[in-house]
Parts: structure tokens; sequence; C-alpha cells
């Protein structure tokens, strides 16, 4: 029944890792909130293509940056369906740029959406899986956030300090029955690495190639619904073809 289904919510899911976890969820099956900010049509096109694969769409506008919003979106989720299973958070962006040339516009989006965007969707939703005394938390982080890279001190900041926000929560609501992991991938063919100089990083990349966002989506999904990956939590699991070891 459809009642049975997990929700699931993810922020960013109009295109890229969002929306390839969109479908991964969606094949479970699970109903799936779609949040997207400015990518209407192909949120549609997502929430659609989520249908198609057996489960259940909620598209939801919201700019996951400021606080008021966040509240608004776990409200029309838990008005819909009641509650709030997994968490995936994925929204992101970069404004790259070396420290010294980097404006303080481009420091503070990167730091608004990377890093408080997690904050105020993950005391959102622990709100309502506190009462449920279930769910997990899935942050989207990045190898940049382990292993610092040039040129995005503002996204390497923000990621480092999702990985410390996943610890922290993870012990805090363990006792809830709440889990809190983050993945890091390391190049994903998506838009946000379009524009990159491919070849110099292909030559560090053990397994010599890009990767799929359906290779991210699926270690995702089986953090949130597999019960299997249920002692899990606190933990970082990188999916980068071997980029960074040890
Ligand atoms: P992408 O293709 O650029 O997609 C970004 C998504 O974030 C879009 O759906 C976009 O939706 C959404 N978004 C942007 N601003 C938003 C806001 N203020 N509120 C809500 N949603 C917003 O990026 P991606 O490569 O799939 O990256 C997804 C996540 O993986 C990010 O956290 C990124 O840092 C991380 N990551 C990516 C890579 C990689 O190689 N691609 C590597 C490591 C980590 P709209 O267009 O509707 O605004």
């Amino acid at each position: 029944m459809a009642e049975d289904l997990p929700v699931v919510v993810i922020t960013g899911a109009s295109r890229g890792i969002g929306r390839a976890t969109a479908l991964a969820f969606a094949a479970h099956p699970a109903r799936v909130v779609v949040n997207f900010h400015r990518s209407a049509t192909e949120a549609e096109t997502v929430a659609q293509e989520v249908e198609r694969c057996g489960g259940q769409a909620l598209l939801v506008q919201a700019d996951v940056s400021q606080p008021d919003q966040v509240e608004t979106l776990f409200q029309r989720v838990t008005e819909q369906w009641g509650r709030v299973d997994v968490l995936v958070n994925n929204a992101g962006i970069t404004r790259d740029g070396l420290l010294v040339r980097m404006k303080d516009e481009d420091w503070h989006a990167v730091i608004n959406l990377n890093l408080h965007g997690v904050f105020y969707c993950t005391r959102a939703a622990v709100k309502v899986m506190m009462r449920q005394k279930s769910g997990r938390i899935i942050n989207i982080t990045s190898i940049a956030g382990v292993m610092g890279n040039p040129g995005q001190v503002n996204y390497s900041a923000a990621k480092a300090g999702v990985i410390g926000l996943t610890r922290t929560v993870a012990k805090e609501y363990a006792s809830r029955g709440i889990t809190v992991n983050a993945v890091a991938p390391g190049f994903i063919a998506t838009e946000m690495t379009a524009e990159l100089k491919k070849d110099e990083w292909l030559k560090l990349i053990p397994l010599g190639r890009f990767g799929e966002p359906e290779e991210v989506a699926g270690l995702v999904a089986f953090l949130g619904l597999h019960p299997a990956a249920r002692y899990i939590t606190g933990q970082v699991f990188h999916v980068d073809g071997g980029l960074v070891m040890g």
C-alpha cells in the first residue's frame, strides 16, 4: 500500500546526483520528495520519472539555504505524507577561486547552501524523525572536504563542515533510532564538473574515469533503505574511483 512506502526527501533533485538518487529510491519503491530551486522543468521531468519507476513524487520548490523555506518544505511533506524516513542533503553549488581573489559573496553563497542548508534541513528532519523514533540521513560531502582542493577554499570548508556535522548528529541522535552518514563523491559526470579540464585528474584516478551519478545514488539508496545499513552511522564513504585511499 502507498501509505507503507518510505518517505524520502532529496534536496536538489532536479538533475545530476540528486536526480539519480531520486530514481534509485523510486525503484525501491518509495515516496520521493523532489526538491529544486531554479530548474522547475527538469524537476517536473524527474517527478514523472519517479512515478514511471514505481514511486510517488511530491515536487517542492525551496531554496534550502533559506531557513524559512526549509521549514515550509518540511511542513508540506508532513502535511502530505505525515513522516520523513530518509533525508538526503544533496543540493550544492561551487563558486571557485583562489583564496586571495575570492569574493565575500562567493564564500558566503557556498557556505550558505552547502553547510547552512544541510544544518537547516537536518534540524527540521530530526524533529520529525525523533517523533517516529527512526530515520536515516545521508549528507553528500566531497573528497574536497577530506583532502582539500586548490581553488575551492569555500567549497572544501563547507564540505569538511558537513563531515563534522554528520558525526556530531550521528552521536546526538543514535539513541533515538536515527543514523547519519556522509557520502563523499570524487569526480562525477554532472553539470557541476562539465567545465573541468579532465585530463590531469584522470591520471590521478586509479579507475581511470569520472563516475556516473548512478554510482553515487546506489550507495545512498543502500544507506537510506537497506535493512543491512541499520548498524552503520557516523561514517564517510568515498565514491571516487580510488582517488582518495587510506
Ligand atoms: P548539479 O548537477 O549542479 O546539481 C545541483 C543540484 O542542486 C540541482 O538540482 C540544483 O537545483 C540544486 N540546487 C542548487 N541550489 C539550490 C538551492 N539553493 N536550493 C535547493 N536546491 C539547489 O550538481 P551535482 O554534481 O549533481 O552535485 C550534487 C551534490 O554532490 C552537491 O552537494 C555537490 O557538492 C556534490 N558533489 C558533486 C561532485 C561531482 O563531481 N559532480 C563531487 C563531489 C560532491 P536547481 O537547478 O533547481 O537550483
